[in-house]
């Protein structure tokens, strides 16, 4: 008997969900897989569903523009183009113009020429390894953003060079997602596209998001940041890395001063502010320079909050400091504000 009742108030409960969901038009929930990674994108409102199905589409379509390994690709094209000028996409045009400008701003610590060396660590194949000194410093000689140049829609590299968006583009595809949602009214959704988190405004209640910020040395959270209306990018090796036969651990994000993972002591770089792909670059960048350069970095170019994580410390800048709460597991971690 209690068990039926228990049932029946459940139900009564989800059909009044229900109701409620209808009266104000209802919350849509998509998961997918794009761009090599989980994507989530909830909204709420009167057009959600619409809306959450054309940004699922949408990050299709720029997904087979910019894939890397996609042969039917623009980056492909421009991949095996053998050097010469290929036409693009205004898209593609402006994310690479934008990934060399950032490239040029953090003196090439995000470095968007950086593929062969990341496809000899064997990330993109799948089949990691620690390739050889030698090989390494012949492969940098095929990278430098310097020589990329964007010509209206005409994109160039040198010979023998290839692009990879890939520490950018789940950056912009935020952007794009929350201009469409925004577009058909959508003034409360949030976007997860695999740890690249927009914001468009707050809960449907008005209170803020919780966003848990993951422990890049266990499965749970290190902290948590409670904020509206903004993006929230973390880069770290613990996202995809290999242990090589000796026990070293090798992540997916490459030093490009030395071929080899970047390993300085930054186990993960959170970037907030407006623009998804800033986050995205930024946060790339900024885990590749270490934490004394990403201070800098933050001090001269300001426009961004940032939380950095080492093995024993977590500094967080000023404008976001309030927003964020170290987790109660997690108070052995110094939280520096900066
Ligand atoms: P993210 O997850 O945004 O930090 O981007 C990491 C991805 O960007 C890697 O999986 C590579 O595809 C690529 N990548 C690795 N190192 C760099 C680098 N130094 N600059 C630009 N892209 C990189
Ligand atoms: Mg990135």
């Amino acid at each position: 008997m209690r068990v039926l009742k228990t049932i029946l108030i459940a139900a009564v409960c989800a059909a009044f969900a229900g109701c409620e969901d209808a009266r104000r038009g209802g919350e849509y929930t998509a998961d997918f897989f794009a761009m090599d990674t989980v994507m989530r994108v909830t909204a709420y409102g009167n057009e959600s569903e619409k809306a959450v199905r054309a940004v699922e589409n949408r990050i299709g379509e720029l997904e087979k523009m910019w894939s890397a390994t996609d042969a039917e690709s623009e980056i492909f094209a421009i991949n095996h183009s053998g050097g010469e000028p290929v036409a693009v996409h205004k898209e593609t045009a402006e994310l690479v113009l934008f990934a060399r400008e950032i490239a040029e701003k953090t003196g090439g610590a995000l470095e968007p020429t950086i593929y062969p060396v990341l496809t000899a660590w064997g990330f993109t194949v799948g089949e990691n390894r620690v390739p050889s000194d030698e090989e390494i410093a012949e492969l940098l000689e095929n990278v430098g953003y310097e020589r990329i140049s964007v010509a209206g829609n005409e994109v160039r590299t040198g010979e023998n060079m290839m692009l990879d968006l890939g520490a950018v583009a789940k950056g912009e595809a935020a952007d794009e997602a929350a201009r469409i949602l925004k577009e058909n009214g959508i003034s409360s959704a949030l976007i997860n596209l695999g740890g690249n988190v927009r914001l468009i405004g707050g809960k449907p209640d008005g209170s803020d998001w919780r966003l848990g910020l993951k422990d890049p040395l266990g499965s749970g959270y290190a902290g948590v940041l409670n904020v509206s209306d903004c993006t929230v990018v973390t880069s770290g090796s613990y996202e995809r890395y290999f242990t090589a036969d000796d026990g070293t651990v090798y992540g997916h994000i490459i030093d490009p001063s030395s071929g080899y993972p970047a390993d300085n002591g930054l186990l993960s770089v959170t970037i907030i502010a407006k623009e998804g792909r800033l986050c995205d670059a930024l946060s790339t960048a900024l885990f590749v320079m270490g934490e004394e350069k990403a201070r800098a970095y933050w001090r001269e170019n300001g426009g961004f909050d940032m939380i950095l994580i080492t093995r024993d410390e977590v500094i967080v800048t000023g404008g976001i400091a309030e927003m964020f709460s170290l987790d109660s597991g997690h108070e052995y971690l110094r939280l520096t504000v900066i």
